[in-house]
């Protein structure tokens, strides 16, 4: 594999997804669409095709993947399931939540997966093709974002072939994705803790109205999700925030009244600006203002989320 060539492009039929699912069987990497973005899937049984996916984005191995399963019972057979998490499983799978949990001795994951840690972070996602890719693949498969490692995600699939090329083997075109944020990333602590790792679509009121228990804050040693790490998601330009107005040189992203070069929601709907949100930021990346300045976004609900991937993409 390499930058320079292209990946297999397939669409989202079944005879375009047995093809992916037959390559991901043999090892390869296969870029998939979830409701959240675009994942570089992999087999997370296997030492080789793991290590790929480290490869293929540039990733430090120090950064574990989350691993997608087609259903509760499949996901039991590899973590612990307290009475928390099968709550949170009930509440919010098939869907954009992570758990981090406690990982089963003997779990057939490959060690690179979790980094060395001894949890492992889990999802059931909802996108019906990435549901079918691995109900048919017939094994969990690791799926970080599919994207070089720090840049921004992508929530389309040019996004992905023009940060991934040829480090790709497929790319399973299935238009834009819904949400366009990274899900949310909840640890459950054996001490009975629980921290959202990574702010997302699901918001810590809705975790924490299902827990009936508030999260507890994460302190400085705890960090140990790289979408915590203060610079992540970066355009690879500078970028400027709380901008109601835009100089001459910044392309300027736009939110309700703040019209912007483009706007992520001109009716101020966050749902909306989530989902635009990694496809303006690679606009900006692309337009030839040498800087990006970003409109203010309210800080509620999935707005959270969102200042969170923009203050870490200005850092
Ligand atoms: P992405 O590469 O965008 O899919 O991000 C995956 C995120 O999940 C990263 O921030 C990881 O650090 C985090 N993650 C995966 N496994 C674990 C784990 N066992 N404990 C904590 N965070 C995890
Ligand atoms: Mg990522």
């Amino acid at each position: 594999m390499d930058h320079a060539s292209r990946p297999v492009m397939l669409q989202d039929g079944p005879e375009d997804i047995s093809a992916a699912a037959d390559l991901l069987r043999a090892g390869k990497l296969v870029a998939v669409p979830t409701e959240t973005v675009y994942g570089l899937a992999a087999r997370a049984d296997r030492d080789e095709s793991v290590a790929a996916i480290y490869r293929a984005k540039g990733r430090p191995s120090f950064n574990p993947l989350i691993v997608h399963v087609p259903d509760l019972a499949s996901a039991q057979a590899l973590a612990r399931f307290d009475e928390r998490a099968l709550q949170l499983a009930a509440a919010f799978w098939p869907g954009a939540l992570t758990m981090v949990l406690p990982l089963r001795d003997g779990a057939a994951i490959a060690p690179a997966v979790t980094a060395g840690l001894p949890t492992l972070a889990l999802r059931c996602p909802a996108h019906p093709v990435m549901r079918a890719v691995i109900a048919q693949a017939g094994l969990p498969l690791a799926a970080p974002s599919a994207n070089r490692s720090g840049g921004v995600s992508p929530t389309d699939a040019a996004h992905v072939v023009a940060s991934l090329g040829g480090n790709v083997d497929a790319v399973i075109d299935g238009g834009a994705c819904e949400a366009g944020l990274e899900s949310t990333i909840v640890a459950l602590r054996e001490d009975g803790r629980w921290q959202v790792l990574r702010p997302g679509p699901i918001t810590e009121a809705r975790i924490a109205a299902v827990l009936g228990t508030p999260s507890e804050p994460v302190t400085s040693h705890e960090i140990e999700a790289p979408g915590q790490l203060a610079s992540h998601y970066a355009p690879g330009k500078p970028v400027r925030l709380d901008a109601a107005q835009a100089e001459p040189d910044e392309f300027h992203i736009g939110f309700g009244a703040v019209t912007g070069d483009a706007t992520l929601s001109a009716t101020g709907d966050l749902a909306e600006a989530a989902a635009r949100l990694y496809s303006l930021l690679h606009a900006g990346a692309a337009a030839p203002h040498p800087r990006i300045a970003v409109a203010p976004i309210p800080d509620s609900d999935i707005g959270t989320a969102i200042n969170d991937r923009l203050r870490r993409a200005a850092a």
